[in-house]
């Protein structure tokens, strides 16, 4: 059982760190908007990208795609297009779907309750706890990687966070913390400390609120916390594709919904054995995937007709493309840089 004592020493970390995020939270731009929609668009984009690299996506996506009525009408190709550059295209898609779950389920209106939003497509607890506590004053802990990496340290708790049950476990801890009626605050201000001072590798503990109350700062053992046992498993896998080109043309097709790179365009990944011959180059290239090592091949076919390529493209279901074409496509990384490599082969 909690005594009392301990409730007020958690409340009183909270309190130092809602002091220190009134005096040095960062000002972003969507810092200035309670609108959950924009709120729900900037969490899904920095979930897995910085904040200097999301900005101008950000910007960009919101300028075009301004509530939930101009998102859910888009095609699809419109808003992968407008996510190029930032990756896990499959978080695009599931905000172009949450947008018409939100028409057909809640005439438009983004729902406020944190059960409504995790009913949302693509939208999990810590987003739903963001939207739901910086929008409409839950107080609930928006817990991800920053809450688990300050709260081992400052409690220096060896909790394993790989551990099944660390979800809970740090959202109780979080919870505790939390002052009354400041969650969404509270929520930013977690943010901001994981990611500017308590950060994974070289965190500023001399620039750190906390530091103070920091045990494992206090005793010499920041580098102890988080403690994580569990290593997700890497696997090696390997592609190959076909570049089949004549004419500044070549071919294309749009992925399906199954596994990676969901509704993005791809090349061909065979070609008809009698057009082998054709192969001009291999261009090989490794690429680090979450849990995966890619090592993708691609060789260029360079036929001579391109009465070859249209009957090809007609037989197969393929889209012929011009480079211009391509340009208002989204592919997966690697190819976008074969792509964009292609330079003056043309
Ligand atoms: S003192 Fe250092 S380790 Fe402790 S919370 Fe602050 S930045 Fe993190």
């Amino acid at each position: 059982m909690t005594s009392k004592k301990q409730n007020a020493d958690f409340l009183h970390v909270g309190e130092k760190l809602l002091a220190w995020y009134g005096l040095h939270g960062r000002d972003l731009p969507f810092r200035q908007t309670r609108d959950p929609y924009k709120i729900w668009i900037c969490e899904i984009i920095f979930q897995q990208t910085r904040i200097e690299q999301g900005l101008q996506h950000y910007r960009n996506f919101i300028a075009r795609f301004p509530n939930v009525q101009t998102l859910a009408a888009a095609p699809t190709d419109e808003v992968l297009l407008y996510w190029k550059g930032l990756g896990y295209y499959s978080r695009a898609l599931n905000l172009h779907k949450a947008a018409q779950q939100i028409l057909e389920q809640h005439k438009g209106e983004f729902p406020q309750n944190y059960d409504e939003i995790l009913a949302l497509k693509g939208v999990g607890k810590y987003t739903a706890a963001a939207i739901s506590s910086i929008c409409f004053g839950a107080h609930i802990p928006a817990v991800d990687g920053n809450f688990y990496r300050v709260l081992s340290r400052v409690f220096a708790d060896g909790f394993d966070i790989s551990s099944s049950s660390a979800f809970g476990y740090f959202s109780s801890l979080a919870l505790r913390m939390m002052p009354e009626g400041k969650g969404g605050t509270f929520n930013e201000a977690m943010m901001d400390l994981g990611s500017a001072i308590c950060r994974p590798r070289n965190p500023l503990c001399i620039d750190c609120p906390l530091n103070k109350e920091c045990l494992a700062f206090q005793t010499g053992k920041v580098q102890d916390y988080p403690v994580k046992t569990k290593k997700q498993k890497v696997q090696d896998f390997t592609l190959s594709y076909y570049f089949v080109t004549a004419d500044e043309k070549f071919l294309i097709r749009q992925r399906g919904e199954d596994d990676i790179w969901k509704k993005l365009y791809e090349f061909p990944n065979t070609t008809p054995e009698e057009l082998k011959k054709y192969i001009t180059t291999e261009n090989k290239s490794l690429h680090k995937l979450t849990h995966r090592n890619l090592t993708i091949h691609i060789y260029k076919v360079e036929l001579p007709e391109t009465t070859i390529l249209t009957e090809l493209a007609q037989k197969e279901n393929f889209i012929v493309s011009t480079l211009a074409e391509a340009a208002m496509k989204s592919f997966p990384k690697p190819l976008e840089n074969y792509l964009n490599d292609l330079g003056d082969y043309f």
